[in-house]
């Protein structure tokens, strides 16, 4: 198969789980969990992956951590991992969606608290499911292993407890205060997330065939806090934003910023914060690609 084939059967396989993706998300959005707590959405996660034709689904990693293995049959010694986190926030859910969530965790440290994944890892969550059902249609061209990790406690596990990307790793920001004061104490240890030049210019290609390429913009270096940094420090790799809100992008500053006639925006960890479910697609391709022109030795930093 040529590589053009090969990107259509990802397409194709990404278009067709779609509408499962948005449904998928929807639900986990409904039944938010907090850090070290994603029990019910572990088991969800896992249900649907130990329905595909996957060669291992290993569970109960740093906590609810899950790693599925998918073996191409061309072997080569490439691996990719595709990471999603799947834990909620402590905050309200006043999104407005019919989706919203209604729940409270009465026994959470320090709670009780209102459940909501206002930080959009019900749509990673979702997008990495229906990610990991898409290359097994071409596992017979793939050149190598691809791994989907599943990892909790991404927002910081409560005091006390061990948890998110470095313990998964192991085991195998600021407040932004509104017209008030704030001080902030670190009880988490998470490095910065750094997206190398190297990388970025090996992946351009790649996102701009997915996205198009009018539609990849680089943003200015931002304070926001992610633990994905424990991989990508390790192993290499690289962040990436989805636009998901009526927002355009200020030339002068990089930044979002509404757009006339929008919804508004919010920023993640707002109670009014939520996603689109269009974009959705557009990251499912994403992963799929990315996996591939990884494996194939076309994405990878000089
Ligand atoms: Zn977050």
């Amino acid at each position: 198969m040529t590589a053009a084939a090969i990107y259509a059967e990802l397409d194709s396989g990404a278009t067709q789980v779609a509408d499962q993706v948005v449904q998928w998300r929807h639900q986990l959005h409904r039944h938010p969990e907090l850090s070290n707590r994603e029990s019910n959405t572990a088991a969800f996660i896992t249900d649907h992956l130990r329905s595909l034709n996957l060669d291992e689904v290993r569970t109960g990693i740093a906590g609810h951590g899950i790693a599925a293995v998918l073996r191409g049959g061309m072997g080569g010694d490439r691996m990719i991992a595709l990471r999603a986190d799947i834990d909620a926030l402590p905050v309200r859910d006043l999104s407005g969606v019919d989706f919203a969530s209604k729940v409270v965790d009465n026994d959470y440290p320090g709670g009780p608290f209102p459940v909501s994944h206002a930080c959009g890892h019900d749509c990673h969550t979702a997008m990495l499911i229906g990610a990991a059902s898409v290359p097994t249609g071409v596992r017979d061209q793939l050149p190598g292993t691809a791994l989907f990790v599943f990892q909790p406690a991404e927002e910081g596990p409560p005091v006390g407890e061990e948890g998110g990307a470095k313990q998964m790793l192991a085991e195998g920001a600021p407040a932004q205060a509104y017209n008030c004061s704030a001080t902030a104490e670190y009880r988490q240890d998470v490095p910065a997330v750094h997206n190398t030049e190297e990388w970025i210019t090996a992946a351009l290609p790649t996102f701009q065939r997915v996205a198009g390429a009018d539609k990849v913009i680089p943003t200015i270096p931002t304070l926001g806090y992610d633990d994905v940094s424990e991989l990508v420090d390790k192993f290499g790799g690289r962040y990436v934003t989805l636009g998901v809100q009526d927002s355009g992008v200020d030339p002068k500053t990089g930044m979002p910023v509404p757009i006339p006639g929008g919804r508004g925006m919010a920023m993640n960890h707002n109670p009014h914060f939520c996603a689109d479910d269009g974009p959705l697609l557009t990251g499912v391709r994403l992963h799929a690609h990315v996996a591939y022109d990884h494996l194939s030795g076309l994405l990878v930093p000089k």
